[in-house]
């Protein structure tokens, strides 16, 4: 699909994205759909940020297949890593002291490993609630519980700081591994196909962190934040235009606005080039006015 040229915009785009429903495909992962739409992102110079509970691993991947050299947010905002130089001339901004250095990336970590989600996941076992994680599988295992190819579900496996499980208790059990992970300082968050158990981190903070750091030369940006399930509400709240991608649950996704809400009439890649369709031309980021003025 062609995109047609547009007047530019008032501020200079930052796009945040969430990927499983929402770049990419829920059952085939493909991104092509939204093919037309990024490579005149990359016209533009727009950032393309991905932000999902995926792993670096994961995520590297799909970097190279698209193209794409900007930072990402890994495991639903555990861990953002900005490519060496990204930022030159940020020194102290990029908060030196809090990051570590990985190959070719910096990384600022927001909250607690995976360990100690594995450590609450095996007591809980221990107590005799049912339940199957990432830890347990083999990426065979993986493979056939989420649809995905081998190697992908390898990918998935190497995680820093996030455990996704299938519960298989009822509501009352599941009320109570609410407790627990409250009570030990965690998060759990639905996803489209896993429950996450996480340090107390989320997209959205993460998002916060990394519009600094591009705001540092004094532009405000336009903030597009796209997601399809609740594990995205915050970051969808956090940036100016709010792309609520059609899925199972994105119903119960209720951004603030209508002025700054874009909801799809399809599902994934193809509603993400139906709304950047929009964003690119002018929706929600023509006028400097909204919340991205206040800050
Ligand atoms: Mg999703």
């Amino acid at each position: 699909m062609q995109v047609a040229p547009v007047p530019p915009v008032a501020r200079p785009l930052l796009v945040f994205t969430d990927l499983d429903g929402t770049l990419l495909d829920h059952d085939t992962y493909s991104w092509k759909p939204a093919a037309a739409a990024l490579e005149e992102l990359r016209r533009r110079g727009v950032p393309v940020v991905l932000n999902s509970s995926k792993t670096k691993a994961e995520q590297l991947c799909l970097r190279r297949e698209m193209e794409n050299s900007h930072p990402f947010i890994v495991e639903n905002g555990a861990a953002v890593y900005v490519p060496e130089g990204y930022f030159p001339g940020l020194g102290d901004r990029l908060e030196p002291g809090k990051l570590e250095r990985e190959g070719d990336f910096l990384i600022r970590r927001f909250g607690a490993p995976r360990s100690k989600a594995l450590e609450l996941l095996a007591e809980l076992r221990q107590e005799g609630y049912q339940f199957e994680g990432f830890h347990d599988w083999t990426p065979e295992q993986l493979s056939e519980v989420a649809s995905l190819p081998r190697e992908r579900a390898a990918r998935a496996l190497e995680r820093c700081c996030s455990e996704p499980v299938l519960w298989r208790g009822d509501s009352a059990s599941l009320h109570y591994l609410q407790e627990r992970a409250d009570a030990a300082g965690l998060r759990l968050v639905q996803g489209g196909r896993f429950l996450h158990l996480m340090g107390r981190f989320d997209k959205a903070e993460a998002l916060g962190w990394l519009r600094e750091l591009y705001e540092a030369d004094g532009r405000p940006r336009c903030t597009v934040a796209l997601g399809d399930s609740p594990n995205d509400a915050a970051m969808l709240d956090a940036a100016d235009v709010a792309v609520v991608i059609r899925s199972r649950r994105s119903n119960s996704i209720q951004p603030d606005g209508p002025e700054r809400v874009i909801r799809t009439a399809q599902p994934g890649p193809k509603g993400w080039q139906e709304a950047m369709e929009q964003v690119l031309g002018g929706y929600g980021c023509r006028e400097p006015a909204g919340r991205g003025e206040t800050e």
